[in-house]
């Protein structure tokens, strides 16, 4: 195409070459300035043309073309000789055009039909691929089933209802119940939110439409929308059926967390999925839009309104059993020696996501072949794990065996105390996977019942916990270690507010040292008080945070034994729920004769108004 335009160029060109009164270039003769000179001086020239850069002498001969030197002198030698002359312009109006005009814009106007041309052939056809994109998702109906996916009972319970619904309408809709339009599936990659989604989609035997929210976005504006509104066209023409938009993180980031601001192809797309989602009448075509991202924190909110993808499920890293259940199902299309012990293997794999462990799976099976072996055995996995280790480590995925053993400890610290303090919030579950990109482990606490007011030994207790990590990790590993960084943050800045806001010491009484204001839009706080009572606050926020942590590693001390068998109980299941941990410190209550918790409340009470009378 290019190259048509610049035949067509050059072809004007010739047409528009300069043609003076002397006819043609061609006809003119090339001559040395010298002898152009000569021609002037013998006479023979009957007309001369002063050019920018050339000189032309019209004589009987024909023309003569002569490239100018410096001669300041010739004017005069023309006038004396009487020889008419003028000046002329070498190029003329039109190649001026040609050059300045016509051919930059042949030149553009190519390489843009060129592009247009190339997205064309992306998108199937139509100008700039408008209305063009219904050969880009096809659907399909995939044969996997809950069965193929492992390790995430929970986010399988909770799609579950999806199924039904998709599979019986009617049953729903008759009793006016509203379903969820969209479901957004949070986790780590390679967790399986692809593989459950697409299990949703066959075990309702629904079609499925797969799209990565990378490929909306296109160099021209408008074309993304474009897709989008296709998509849903075809998933709503063959409803009820499953969209799944994975990544979609690259068109749901919120506007403040873009930091080259805004970008109006990604928030044009954007826009057309929210209204496509509003749009829909779930009632008579059901389309339910799930959704996958590892960075829901970074996601628009207008995304997670009602309506929306209010719903997120989370497809966290497997647990030990959830590993071997993944192990297994990869192992079944291998063949697999007898003497395989998958057990092994799991332990060895704690940090891991799904996708890893069809990867060992693979690459032992790679490993054995290259062996020449009949069934794939135990080293063959064993190499296999290390070798994929070796890969994960370097993005910190894998949680090796002293970390796990330190966060072990530490998490049960914060769980025991949380425990056996009064006024703290009770445990959910303890956990050694890593969650999320940033924590290690963690331990979740539930509030028992709704709460807006926080009373002293409550801010006191959650203080505790917080800083039964680091305890445990002084009185069991006996060297400390980063991870309390965030619990000891988050301790300081209670104590702080206890003593600068809430009124809640000697040192500064009533008075309130920190003001919040706005802190809906900023976070911020206000500060009115002296240097004085700057040193004051300081100084007394760590006498109470030293006080505290004495009194949680004597408790911990106490309790030495409970912990040793939460940590056992915790480094072979990796995750146990507050009712195991509840147990295994009430066993230990009995057997060691200890205090009541009662009575171990009321001593901390005690401590806590001696505490509170020295703040
Ligand atoms: P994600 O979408 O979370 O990045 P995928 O669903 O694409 O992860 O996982 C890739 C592959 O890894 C799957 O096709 C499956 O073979 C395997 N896999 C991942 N998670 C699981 C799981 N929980 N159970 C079984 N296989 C899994
Ligand atoms: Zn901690």
């Amino acid at each position: 195409m290019f190259i048509i335009f610049v035949v067509l160029a050059v072809a004007i060109f010739r047409m528009l070459s300069p043609n003076d009164s002397f006819g043609n270039f061609n006809s003119s003769k090339n001559i040395a300035y010298s002898e152009f000179k000569n021609l002037v001086q013998n006479n023979q020239v009957s007309k001369v043309f002063i050019g920018q850069t050339t000189v032309k002498a019209q004589s009987n001969n024909g023309v003569f073309v002569a490239r100018k030197v410096q001669d300041p002198g010739l004017v005069a030698i023309l006038d004396e000789a009487k020889i008419p002359y003028a000046s002329y312009s070498e190029t003329n109006f039109l190649t001026d055009m040609l050059f300045t005009w016509v051919i930059p814009i042949f030149i553009f106007f190519g390489i843009w039909m060129l592009l247009v041309s190339r997205m064309q052939k992306k998108v199937g056809g139509g100008i700039l691929g408008i209305g063009s994109s219904k050969k880009l998702v096809n659907s399909e109906k995939p044969n996997v089933k809950f069965s193929d996916v492992a390790g995430v009972e929970e986010a399988k319970e909770e799609v579950q209802e999806i199924v039904d619904y998709l599979k019986n309408p009617e049953k729903y809709l008759r009793l006016g119940a509203k379903i969820p339009k969209g479901i957004l599936l949070v986790g780590p990659p390679g967790t399986g939110k692809t593989l459950l989604a697409k299990a949703v989609a066959g075990e309702a035997s629904v079609p499925f439409f797969s799209i990565a929210a990378s490929s909306f976005i296109e160099m021209f504006v408008g074309v993304g929308a474009s897709r989008v509104r296709d998509l849903f066209e075809n998933a709503k023409k063959e409803a009820p059926s499953i969209v799944f938009i994975d990544e979609i993180d690259a068109i749901g980031k919120s506007r403040s967390s873009s930091p080259m601001g805004g970008n109006d192809e990604r928030e044009q797309t954007l826009n057309q999925l929210l209204s496509e989602m509003d749009g829909f009448d779930a009632d008579r075509s059901p389309v339910i839009v799930m959704a996958a991202t590892n960075r829901p924190e970074i996601l628009d909110a207008a995304l997670l309104r009602p309506g929306r993808f209010d719903r997120q499920v989370l497809v966290d890293r497997p647990d030990f059993k959830g590993r071997m259940d993944i192990l297994k199902i990869h192992m079944k299309g291998v063949k697999i020696s007898k003497n395989v012990d998958i057990e092994e293997i799991a332990r060895l794999t704690t940090g891991l996501a799904g996708a890893d462990l069809e990867n060992v799976v693979n690459e032992a099976a790679l490993l054995a072949g290259r062996g020449e072996k009949e069934f794939v055995e135990q080293e063959d996995l064993i190499e296999a794990v290390e070798r994929s280790i070796a890969g994960l480590e370097k993005k910190s995925r894998r949680v090796n065996p002293k970390e796990k053993r330190i966060v072990a400890y530490h998490e049960c610290g914060h769980a025991l105390i949380a425990e056996v303090t009064k006024g703290a919030k009770k445990v959910t579950k303890v956990s050694i996977i890593p969650r999320g990109l940033a924590a290690l482990g963690y331990t979740l606490n539930a509030p028992e019942e709704n709460k807006f007011l926080m009373q002293y030994h409550e801010l006191i207790a959650e203080v505790d916990v917080l800083l039964g990590g680091r305890a445990a990790e002084k009185v069991f590993i006996k060297e400390i270690s980063t991870g309390a960084s965030n619990d000891l943050e988050r301790a300081t800045d209670i104590i702080k507010a206890m003593i600068s806001m809430y009124g809640m010491s000697d040192v500064a009484g009533l008075m309130v040292l920190e003001k919040q204001r706005n802190t809906f839009l900023t976070g911020q706080t206000i500060k009115d008080y002296s240097e004085k009572m700057a040193e004051k606050l300081d100084e007394s926020v760590k006498t109470i945070l030293d006080e505290r942590f004495d009194v949680v590693v004597k408790t911990l001390e106490d309790y030495k034994g409970a912990i040793e068998n939460m940590v056992k109980a915790l480094y072979e299941e990796e995750t146990i729920d507050g009712q195991r941990v509840r147990n295994i410190i009430s066993e230990y209550e009995v057997e060691n004769n200890l205090t009541s918790r009662l009575v171990i409340n009321e001593e901390e009470n005690e401590d806590l108004e001696q505490a509170k009378h020295k703040a």
